[in-house]
């Protein structure tokens, strides 16, 4: 392969003598190398050899507002010229992360008091976990310790977020999932309910399942629940009508906490501001990062309602300090970059954009592929939707874990100039565009996503 260079030396060599990549085939990587990419407009993204992309991922589903805005890019500068850098602890604070948190605790999806702040959704999960667990301890109970996520849900990879993650691939290799949590059934309907079975019978049996699960443990053991308003990296699972409701009266009758996982779902890609409304879910806690910043900085948030807050600045008399923050929580420059990217959002009314967007792309998707002999579902919400292949229809049959084909249509679909993701838990491709592209874009992207398809099966 010719390599290009764009400034300096040779940028995949070295890449290949030196960079340990995340979540990556790595014997694969050093006989193949990197695709390095070097420029990003909108929803195009240029690699160090020219080739142009069409980025229908929003690079993990979080350049909500595209690349290259101006507005983002001068607050970064505007901030790191006027401060850097200040911290947060002891009471110190920084202008841009109180502006920020106030504006949060306005747009919350259900009444919420602090924001606490991180850098990733892994530790924002991790927080949350402290949270839950300093707060059990302030009242007096300090059994009520695990955490119960689902199969298939993603919540991160440090050691407790990966724990809550439901992928056995994120815990072999690594002794996990530590040992306070459990996992209860998806609401996957393709691999979960009966044929036939309806919305309400299958909301029904969910909720026995969680409830099953906490009874078995002992009402008296579980703090909270983790969920994902619609599932992402485990397969863009979308809940039925009713699912939350029914998730928050078990949670109700055990007292045990709702945390809201709304990494990818908050700011808009769901066509609401959080996942939450659109999915009608009622949190006591509510994880962010992602589109808070459309990915320009790092930055993850904690929201926490005022019933859980109460209890733990009341519990600092007994417990002592809540002994935890990051010496980036509260990062001015990040909190800069959010603020100028929720002022986006608002203005050009991206929130609706990605609705009606997502209501065009699930329409061309259908048209694309409903009478494609190996596809077995098509499913999404608001601009997030999958793909999800089968080796039969009916009875839905999966494929043989070596005969799985996702994988090999996004390298097809790359070929295409389209980048997406291989979701392989579910064999299913996935659509998370930034919010701004166009209607003659996204039916770009679908045919050159078909015509992949068209290549391997
Ligand atoms: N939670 C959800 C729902 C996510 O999708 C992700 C990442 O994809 C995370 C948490 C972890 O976020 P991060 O990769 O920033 O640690």
């Amino acid at each position: 392969m010719t390599t290009i260079l764009r400034n300096g030396p040779d940028l995949e060599s070295l890449d290949k003598r030196y960079l340990f990549h995340p979540f990556t085939a790595l014997a694969d990587h050093e006989r193949t190398g990197p695709q390095v990419i070097v420029k990003g407009e909108g929803v195009w993204l240029e690699d160090a050899h020219g080739q142009r992309y069409l980025d229908g991922m929003a690079g993990l589903w979080c350049v909500n507002v595209g690349y290259g805005r101006p507005e983002i890019a001068e607050a970064i500068h505007r901030q790191a010229l006027t401060l850097p850098y200040f911290h947060s602890f002891s009471s110190w604070a920084t202008d841009t992360p109180i502006l920020l948190a106030e504006k949060l605790i306005e747009m919350a999806p259900v009444p919420m008091s602090k924001v606490f702040f991180g850098q990733s959704g892994s530790d924002a999960n991790d927080t949350q976990i402290k949270i839950v667990w300093y707060y059990n301890n302030a009242r007096g109970k300090p059994q009520k310790k695990k955490i119960i996520a689902r199969r298939r849900g993603y919540h991160g990879v440090t050691l407790a977020s990966a724990s809550l993650t439901g992928m056995p691939s994120l815990h072999s290799g690594f002794d996990l999932p530590l040992d306070f949590v459990r996992h209860t059934t998806p609401p996957y309907r393709l691999w979960e309910a009966e044929p036939g079975q309806s919305d309400a019978d299958f909301v029904a049996k969910l909720a026995r399942d969680l409830e099953d699960l906490i009874l078995a443990e002992g009402p008296d053991t579980v703090g909270a629940v983790i969920m994902e308003p619609v599932m992402g990296a485990g397969g863009v699972i979308v809940p039925p009508k009713g699912y939350y409701p029914a998730i928050r009266a078990v949670l109700d009758r055990h007292d045990v906490l709702l945390i809201a996982d709304e990494v990818i779902s908050g700011f808009g890609r769901l066509g609401t501001m959080f996942g939450a409304t659109a999915m009608e879910m009622q949190p006591d806690l509510i994880s962010v990062a992602k589109g808070i910043t459309s990915a320009y900085v790092p930055l993850s948030g904690c929201m926490v309602s005022e019933k859980v807050w109460r209890t733990i600045v009341d519990g600092q008399a007994t417990l002592g300090v809540f002994g935890h923050g990051y010496t980036y929580s509260a990062h001015p420059l990040a909190a800069a970059a959010a603020l100028a990217n929720l002022d986006i959002i608002e203005k050009d009314g991206l929130v609706e954009q990605a609705g009606r967007r997502g209501a065009f792309m699930h329409e061309r998707l259908a048209e694309a592929f409903a009478d494609h002999p190996l596809v077995g579902d098509i499913r999404g919400h608001g601009l997030v939707g999958a793909v999800e292949f089968v080796a039969a229809k009916e009875p839905a049959t999966r494929f043989e874990p070596s005969l799985k084909i996702a994988g090999r249509i996004v390298k097809a679909a790359l070929a295409e100039g389209l980048i997406t993701r291989a979701l392989p838990h579910a064999d299913t491709i996935s659509f998370s565009p930034p919010f701004v592209i166009s209607e003659d874009e996204i039916a770009l992207m679908v045919s050159r996503a078909r015509t992949a398809v068209d290549r391997v099966a």
